[in-house]
This record gives structure tokens, C-alpha cells and sequence, in this order.
């Protein structure tokens, strides 16, 4: 039996159009029917959300910290179905399913708490008797456009800042992934987060989440996904009342092996990067470098372990390796990786298609420069690296570096001097050193440079730069101004 998934708009669930999603690990299995809302549905959501917007601003920090609380606690005690629901949906291991829904819990958690710390700047003012301080105000209502490969988490990353500050919240999810991120919102609905301030549209992203962006109920709009659409969103930001907005985007992740590197810690490093998430995940591993009297060790030690990851059902806990998200992403893929081999990279893994029923394909290893600059340019979101050797450290980085994205970059050495230049020199806005490039904790701040981000970082402490606006707040009471 499927479930109906419908739209939130001022508290009411409103049915529409239908759609259905099907799992991409048994193609023909629907997993849920979901009504899709229109522009004017969208509208009236942000509407709703403003209405909402005093009133949970004014509820103070105790009872917003106290609701963000119990959405922690209902999805800690949900764990297991939601993960479930996200595994046949998304087509992600269990596991990996398992530790999306907590890291979601945990981010409310950490938002319900993080309110409660000191806030605010007090200045003395360059005026005799006056005043100055610094205040944090909510930018009123938030428009958030997520992505389907993390859409539990993501949701949850943008959600839980954007109430604890006291804005309100129209919520565009991806068309691949609606069953979740509804899933989600029904929690936070059960938890006690009152009718309005959260609204959710699920529909085309154009048409749908053009008209959140478009809004004048909108005051500033949170958007994960791509750069095409993500420059998109930031051009309609722009024309429709310069809206405050953060862009968090694609990435060409490199790894770089130096020739005093641990093998063990490089396999691990580049099979977790480049394969983990069946590749779908903005911090993967794309690129992989190594200094040339390590390279056919190195090649050859990944290419191994590639080959032995087990594709299969991802409920099944024998499997290693889960389906591509839609036969659409799956087309995208193998069209890519026949690119890279008719533009002269040789295939060291991956030759082929596993024979199994869902979107699956084998992970992925190429060797060739050619390869390297094309996964440079384009984000292929999918089980493959490209890997090539490199001279010495600095030949290394500049090739890293060699990417218009910025996003995440790891380092396997035993050098800490090596260690702390590639940090030093790196463009990525993440940075890890004999760690995979698939990183991200709720407490630290997560985001790239280049063309992967626009505007604040997200998580930690940092999300308070996007959520809230600055107030410089002077006053005079007696004799000063
Ligand atoms: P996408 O850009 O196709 O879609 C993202 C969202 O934007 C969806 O909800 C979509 O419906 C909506 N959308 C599409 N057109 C729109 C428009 N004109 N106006 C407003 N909204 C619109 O991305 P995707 O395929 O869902 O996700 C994969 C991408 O997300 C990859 O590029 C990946 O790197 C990126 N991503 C980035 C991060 C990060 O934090 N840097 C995290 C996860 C995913």
C-alpha cells in the first residue's frame, strides 16, 4: 500500500494533482502518491508564513527551544520508519538512511539549545550617554529550495535555524523526494510547531519554487542544489526586492595522495569519497591525485577494492552500494563515463553495467588527464573518479585547484608540514587531512568557495549569519545623543 503525501499551507494538509515516486532499487514499485501544489498555492503558503511570523517570533526563545526539542525527540523515536521510507525512496543504504535521520534529530537538538546562548554586541558609543549594542532580528519569512540527495537532512539543516531565530518557512523539496521531506514536516507538525509557520509546497521547480522565490511574502530564500539553478534563484533574488539570499551548490571534490602516504588510509579515503552515497553527495570524491612514484600502487590498490563493493537492494544489509536516484540520473551518468572513455580515459573499474533489476552501475575508476579536467568542469553525481599522477606537492595542488567549484579537498600524508600547505593553498572551503572529502558535522559550519557557494555558511553557529540580520541599535536615555 502507498501513502498520500499532500501539501501544508497554513496548517491544513491540501490535496492536489497527483503525482507518484517509485523506488529506484525496484523501478516499477511506487512508493508514495503525492499531490503537487501550483504557483498560486505557493504564494498563498508565504502569505500564511508571514501571517505566522510575529507571533512565533514573539513566543520567545523558551518555547520555540522547547518545540525545536520535541521535533528532535519525534524524529529519534521515528528513526527506523523514516529511514526506511528515505532508503526506498532515495535509493541510499539503510545505514547511511539511518545516520541522515539522526543527524537530523541531532540538528534540531542543537538549534533548540543553541538559542539559549548569549546574543547580541555592546559597544561603547563614540557619543557621551548613549548606548550601542548590536541585535539579532529575524529576517521575517524564509523560502527554502532543497535538493533530493540528502532530503531529510538538508530540510532539517535550513528548518531548524531558520524557526529557532524566529523566522517562518515556505519549503520547496526536490520532485524525486517529496515521501521524506513530508514525512519530516508531519513530525515537526506532531512536535507542536503551530499552523504557518511551517508550510510546505511540494511541485515543479520552476513553476513551484519560482513562485516561493518570487514572493513578496519572501524575505530571503536558502537554496541547496545546483549552479544553473542556483544562479537562477540568485537573478530572482536580485529582481524581486534584492531579497537576501544563500546559494550552497555543486562540487569537483579532490583528494591528493603524496608519496609518504598510509595505502590503507588513501583506499579508505578514496573508496568512502568517491563511492559512499553511490557518489551523490556534493562532497564527493571526484578527483583523485597522487605523486607519480606512488601512482600505480595507489591506482591499482583503489581499482581493487572498487571492484570488490557489492551493488545491491540498499534494505539488504549485504549491500554496499545503493541504485542512482532516477533513470534520468542514471542516463546522465553512463553518458558521462562513455564520454570520458571516447575522449581517451581508460576505464581501471567499472567496464559495464551490473545485472541487477533499479538504476544500478558499477563504481567507477578512469585514469587520464582528460578525465580529470572534465569531472573538473562538470559535476558527474554518480559512483565514478577520475585518477591521475601528479609531480610533487605543489603540482598537486595547483591541480586541485584546477576546478571553477570549491567545495571540499582532503590530503593524505604523513607530512604535517605537507598537511598545512594544502590546507594553506587549497580553494575548497572544506579541508581534510587523511580524511575523506565526504565531511559535514552539524556543530561546524559547512559550505564552499568559487562557484559551489553564495552568501553565509550554513550549520554551527554560522547559520545565524543567514537567518538573522544585523540591528545596530543606539539609544539615550538622560542626557546623552
Ligand atoms: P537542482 O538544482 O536540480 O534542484 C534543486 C531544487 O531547486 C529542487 O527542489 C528543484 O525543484 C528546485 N528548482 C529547480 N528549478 C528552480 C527554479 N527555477 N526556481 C526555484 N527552484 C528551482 O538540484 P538536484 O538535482 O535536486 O540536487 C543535486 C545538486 O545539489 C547537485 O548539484 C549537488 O552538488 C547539489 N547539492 C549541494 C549541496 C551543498 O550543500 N553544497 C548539498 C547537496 C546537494
Amino acid at each position: 500500500m502507498t501513502s498520500l503525501q499532500r501539501n501544508l499551507i497554513d496548517g491544513r494538509w491540501v490535496d492536489g494533482p497527483r503525482r507518484e515516486n517509485w523506488n529506484p532499487a525496484r523501478p516499477t514499485e511506487v512508493v508514495s502518491e503525492f499531490a503537487i501544489a501550483d504557483p498560486e498555492q505557493a504564494r498563498e503558503a508565504a502569505a500564511a508564513a508571514r501571517r505566522a511570523q510575529a507571533a512565533w517570533e514573539s513566543s520567545g526563545v523558551g518555547s520555540r527551544s522547547a518545540v525545536l526539542a520535541r521535533v528532535g525527540q519525534l524524529l529519534h523515536d521515528e528513526r527506523e520508519p523514516l529511514a526506511h521510507l528515505l532508503t526506498s525512496e532515495e535509493g541510499k543504504l539503510l545505514g547511511e538512511a539511518r545516520a541522515e535521520v539522526t543527524r537530523a534529530a541531532q540538528t534540531f537538538y542543537y538549534y533548540a539549545h543553541q538559542i539559549l546562548a548569549p546574543s547580541g554586541e555592546l559597544y561603547d558609543s563614540q557619543r557621551p550617554g548613549v548606548r550601542a549594542e548590536v541585535r539579532r532580528r529575524p529576517h521575517g519569512v524564509v523560502g527554502l529550495i532543497t535538493p533530493w540527495n540528502f532530503p531529510v537532512a538538508i530540510p532539517a539543516w535550513k528548518m531548524a535555524p531558520a524557526l529557532a531565530y524566529g523566522n517562518t518557512v515556505v519549503l520547496k523539496p526536490a520532485e524525486l523526494t517529496p515521501a521524506s521531506t513530508t514525512r519530516l514536516v508531519e513530525i515537526m507538525v506532531a512536535a507542536g510547531v503551530p499552523a504557518g509557520v511551517v508550510n510546505l509546497v511540494n511541485g515543479p521547480g520552476a513553476e513551484v519554487g519560482g513562485a516561493v522565490v518570487g514572493s513578496t511574502d519572501v524575505d530571503a530564500v536558502s537554496f541547496t542544489g545546483s549552479v544553473d539553478v542556483g544562479r537562477e534563484v540568485a537573478q530572482a533574488c536580485l529582481s524581486r526586492g534584492n531579497k537576501r539570499f544563500q546559494l550552497e551548490m555543486g562540487g569537483s571534490n579532490p583528494l591528493l595522495v603524496l608519496a609518504d602516504a598510509d595505502l590503507a588510509t588513501a583506499v579508505r579515503c578514496a573508496v568512502d569519497g568517491a563511492y559512499g552515497s553511490t557518489g551523490q553527495r556534493c562532497t564527493a570524491t571526484s578527483r583523485i591525485f597522487v605523486e607519480r612514484t606512488r601512482y600505480d600502487q595507489v591506482a591499482e590498490a583503489i581499482a581493487t577494492a572498487a571492484v570488490q563493493l557489492r551493488p545491491g537492494h540498499p534494505a539488504d544489509p549485504a549491500s554496499e552500494l545503493g541504485p542512482l536516484v532516477s533513470a534520468s540520473q542514471h542516463r546522465e551518468f553512463r553518458v558521462a563515463i562513455d564520454g570520458a572513455q571516447a575522449a581517451g580515459a581508460v576505464v581501471l573499474a567499472g567496464a559495464g553495467e551490473p545485472d541487477l533489476e533499479g538504476h544500478f552501475a558499477w563504481p567507477t575508476l578512469l585514469a587520464g588527464a582528460s578525465a580529470a579536467d572534465q569531472l573538473a568542469r562538470e559535476e558527474v553525481f554518480g559512483p565514478a573518479a577520475a585518477i591521475v599522477p601528479v609531480d610533487d606537492l605543489d603540482d598537486g595542488i595547483a591541480q586541485a585547484n584546477a576546478t571553477h567549484f570549491g567545495l571540499s579537498a582532503s590530503v593524505v600524508t604523513s607530512s604535517a608540514h605537507a598537511a598545512e600547505e594544502f590546507a594553506r593553498r587549497s580553494n575548497a572551503g572544506i579541508v581534510s587531512v587523511n580524511l575523506s572529502t565526504a565531511a559535514t558535522e552539524f556543530h561546524l559550519p559547512f559550505g564552499g568557495r568559487g562557484s559551489s557557494n553564495h552568501g553565509p555558511r550554513e550549520q554551527g553557529t554560522h547559520a545565524k549569519d543567514f537567518y538573522t540580520v544585523p540591528v545596530t541599535h543606539y539609544s539615550a536615555w538622560g542626557h546623552g545623543g
